[in-house]
């Protein structure tokens, strides 16, 4: 048995390495285990929202990923017949945060930046090839099993952080219920050099895509568009897939001659679901481990970055004897009541929106949409939510009561 006096990490995902990080810089010593030979490459999430960005500068990397990214200075919400509907400025967010834009780059090179950073400090430690199994959670230290390429060994640490990923060893090991649907539709995303806003002059870095027959988005990442649709419960995977198939999807957006390039491709299943709690004695839970949502808003990677940054900093608290565990406890109760009643709420309106079939509550939607634009206040309004503001906001309100 390895003790190590300090935190644990299961998983160098973006909230395992952001955890890491932010304990780091406030002197606690954290072990990283991560499954892996590497940091997962992989295109999954790639919007970074203004609170995000707030975040990530003090941990001294949102300079270089702004630097890196595609800047995003306006949101527009789209009907595939209609074409725009409306458009956001998200500069009318000046006032409320230092970031009155978003960013999309792929997540990946945000986790690069925070292993590299990890790297610097020496109270911090990253491990490959380490796949946690099981933890065994008491008061004050948890037991992680974990497999290696050498066999069974086992860590104790003052603390465990779950932040490996929507299928949790820790949390299933911990027993926690993870309810919430599985949407019958998958999502699928492909991704391509396609310049969509060579061909379709009006169109922003962010489009949001309404139809009642096939709703989707388009985000611009640096040398690459993503467009994600959902697909029919009914259409087999090897049809999808087809590149004639995905030809067609594209073409059905823009009719460009020529195939278009197709750099990467990929079908998955979504789900709504919440840890039925984010802690167990000296464990807790993070990101993806915790919450899983619909990517329509990107707020899943988002709201995992803002589980790790508020975790750590009571958890740096309490490791510094300035606060007593039940802190742990403010940080499960209040991020489980914002992905519960913000994100997952908001992910799933934001999805109803975009497929409306009855065509009267589609005017009504594209209506309202348009009223918003036009009026400063309420469009602000709107931002604040889909930037993830607005939940943080209240967050903090309440955390300032209950302390
Ligand atoms: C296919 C796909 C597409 C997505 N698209 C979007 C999108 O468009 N927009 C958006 O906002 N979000 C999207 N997401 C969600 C976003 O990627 C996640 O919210 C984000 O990655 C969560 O980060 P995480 O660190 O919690 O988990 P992960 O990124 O899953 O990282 C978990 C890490 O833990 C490691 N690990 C797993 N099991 C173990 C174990 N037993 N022991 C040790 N290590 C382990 C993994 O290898 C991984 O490195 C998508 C997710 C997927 C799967």
């Amino acid at each position: 048995m390895k003790a190590f006096d300090g935190v644990l990490i299961a998983g160098a995902g973006v909230v395992g390495l952001t955890t890491a990080l932010s304990l780091a810089r406030r002197g606690v010593p954290v072990l990283v285990l991560e499954a892996e030979s590497e940091l997962v490459r992989e295109y999954r999430g790639s919007t970074f929202h203004p609170p995000t960005l707030e975040m990530l500068d003090e941990l001294g990397v949102a300079e270089e990923l702004i630097r890196r990214a595609v800047v995003v200075d306006r949101v527009q919400y789209r009907d595939r017949r209609e074409g725009l509907i409306a458009e956001l400025d998200m500069g009318l967010l000046k006032e409320d945060t230092l970031y009155p834009f978003r960013l999309q780059i792929d997540q990946y090179a945000l986790a690069v930046m925070l292993l590299d950073r990890l790297k610097r400090l020496p109270v911090a430690e990253v491990r490959f090839h380490k796949r946690v199994a099981a933890v065994a959670a008491s008061p004050d230290h948890a037991t992680l099993t974990v497999e290696t390429s050498e066999g069974i060994e086992t860590f104790t640490g003052r603390y465990v952080v779950g932040a490996d990923g929507g299928g949790s060893a820790v949390r299933q090991s911990l027993g926690v219920e993870f309810e919430g649907m599985t949407y019958p539709e998958r999502y699928l995303t492909m991704f391509t050099t396609f310049d969509f806003s060579a061909h379709i002059p009006d169109l922003g870095p962010v489009s949001y895509v309404s139809d009642p027959g096939e709703w989707f988005l388009m985000l611009r990442s640096p040398d690459i568009w993503r467009v994600l649709f959902p697909t029919r419960p009914e259409e087999r995977d090897q049809d999808i897939l087809a590149d004639a198939s995905i030809q067609a999807r594209l073409r059905g957006i823009v009719d460009a001659p020529g195939p278009f390039d197709i750099v990467h491709s990929r079908l998955y299943n979504v789900h709504q679901r919440v840890a039925g709690t984010y802690r167990r004695g000296a464990v807790l839970l993070a990101g993806d481990a915790a919450h899983l949502n619909n990517p329509v808003g990107g707020m899943g990677l988002n709201g995992g970055i803002h589980d790790a940054v508020n975790l750590a900093e009571k958890l740096s608290r309490v490791w510094h004897g300035e606060a007593g565990p039940d802190l742990l406890d403010l940080y499960a109760t209040e991020r489980r009541r914002i992905a519960l009643e913000h994100v997952q709420a908001q992910a799933h309106r934001n999805v109803l929106d975009l497929s409306e079939p009855d065509p009267d509550k589609r005017r009504q939607v594209h209506d309202e949409l348009r009223r918003i634009a036009r009026d400063p206040e309420l469009a602000r309004q709107l931002l604040l939510r889909t930037s993830m503001i607005a939940g943080l906001r209240g967050s903090a309100a309440s955390e300032s009561v209950s302390v």
